[in-house]
């Protein structure tokens, strides 16, 4: 029996990861589920998956889910220390997949067992790439990425030297917005910020996916885990979300992966690494498809690529105020306080306002720095909302 934990477990990404475990009972035994706020969910899953405990991250909601779970033998917990105690309990292997930059501390605390890692939330490479690979490296834990796009990346470098790469590029469907004209763009509302021409998944990487920050937080993510150059790093728009990555060699070959746009790929894949399994995925027809099409992305539709340029010339630790940035400008967009293209302006802001902490070369690598230079940000840029009225 493999011992599992899955942290966001009631997110897209999570309930993707259990539709694949419940396929194999007899194969996973469940450790510990974390959610944010959906208590019922999450108690229905940990009795189905018969868990060891179950962690809300509110206190509002953990009556109701020790409700849930009395006389069943599942303990209950709330808090971020008990998300991060869970995802300490011994397993094999552990899914991080809590939305933002609050995946940190337990996708760290994980890392500290030794365990592997299968890592959607992309926000902890973003903010603390260094970090966390040194603690893998310290620990012996493993990292495997589950954005489809470095799943794709870590798949067509198999047996392969680093070595050789000349460059990768990473494909983007445009998102929501692709084909507006450009002077529409500030007049976007949530609701159609909130929906995927090709993808099904969260709320908040959906609007990302249309305004791009969600690549460019993958541009840095690709940095920061297999350790290239950022010239090397391309990003290209693909409506089809057919190709997820290519890598080019310098034989001048291209070694594309392509597969359908459901999660469950890269998931699957990092649940059975370093073998193959079946999944349950589509299998593409080509010749019903037809034409995979490319055009190169627009940086006055989508600054936000612009902005990672930025963050990843600077280094340090400006990911941490770009991405703590990011998210609050994020919550204020789905608050209604600003517009879809106001968040760029804002994230920009923060990154000139916060040079000084982000700027810094020879920070101590620890998470406490990188959480006071997260919540430092959000709070400058609630100052600057203020100002706005
Ligand atoms: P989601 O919003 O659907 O789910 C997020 C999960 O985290 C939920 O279980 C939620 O309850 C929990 N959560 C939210 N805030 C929390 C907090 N402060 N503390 C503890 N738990 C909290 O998000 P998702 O789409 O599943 O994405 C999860 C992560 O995976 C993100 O980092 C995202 O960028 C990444 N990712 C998602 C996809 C996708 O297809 N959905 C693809 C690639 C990468
Ligand atoms: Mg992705």
């Amino acid at each position: 029996m493999r011992r599992i934990s899955i942290l966001g477990a009631t997110g897209s990404i999570g309930q993707s990861t259990i539709d694949l475990i419940r396929r194999d009972p007899d194969v996973y035994d469940v450790v510990a589920l974390t959610g944010g706020c959906n208590a019922q969910l999450l108690a229905k899953d940990a009795k189905d998956l018969r868990a060891e405990v179950a962690v809300v991250d509110s206190a509002d909601c953990y009556a109701e889910l020790k409700d849930l779970l009395v006389g069943t033998g599942i303990e209950a917990a709330c808090g971020a220390a008990a998300i991060a105690d869970a995802a300490r309990r011994p397993a094999d292997w552990i899914m991080s997949a809590i939305v933002g930059a609050a995946g940190l501390p337990p996708g760290m605390a994980a890392l500290e067992q030794g365990t592997t890692l299968a890592l959607a939330n992309k926000e902890s490479l973003v903010t603390a790439g260094p970090l966390l690979m040194q603690t893998a490296r310290t620990h012996g834990a493993t990292i495997l990425p589950v954005d489809s796009e470095h799943s794709a990346v870590f798949q067509a470098l198999a047996g392969e030297d680093i070595a050789a790469v000349e460059r990768i590029v990473i494909t983007a469907s445009g998102g929501a917005f692709r084909d507006w004209p450009l002077d529409r763009l500030k007049t976007a509302t949530l609701a159609e910020a909130s929906s995927h021409p090709n993808w099904a998944m969260g709320q908040r990487i959906t609007i990302d996916s249309a305004s791009m920050f969600n690549k460019a937080l993958e541009l840095i993510e690709t940095k920061e885990f297999f350790g290239i150059d950022p010239d090397r790093i391309e990003a290209i728009v693909h409506p089809e979300s057919l190709i997820h990555a290519l890598v080019g060699f310098n034989d001048g070959a291209l070694m594309a992966h392509v597969g359908p746009p459901d999660m469950r790929h890269a998931i699957g894949y990092a649940l059975h690494w370093p073998d193959r399994k079946h999944l349950p995925v589509a299998r593409l027809d080509l010749a019903q498809i037809g034409a995979l099409t490319f055009r190169a992305p627009d940086e006055a539709r989508w600054p936000a690529l612009r902005l990672a340029r930025e963050v990843m010339a600077a280094g340090g630790l400006m990911g941490v105020v770009f991405n703590a940035a990011k998210e609050a400008a994020l919550d204020a967009f789905i608050a209604g306080r600003i517009g879809f293209m106001d968040m760029s302006g804002l994230v920009a802001d923060a990154l000139a306002k916060l040079s000084a902490q982000g700027g810094q070369h020879n920070a101590p690598l620890d998470l406490d720095t990188i959480m006071d230079i997260d919540r430092l940000t959000r709070l400058r840029v609630a100052e600057s909302l203020e100002n706005r009225g």
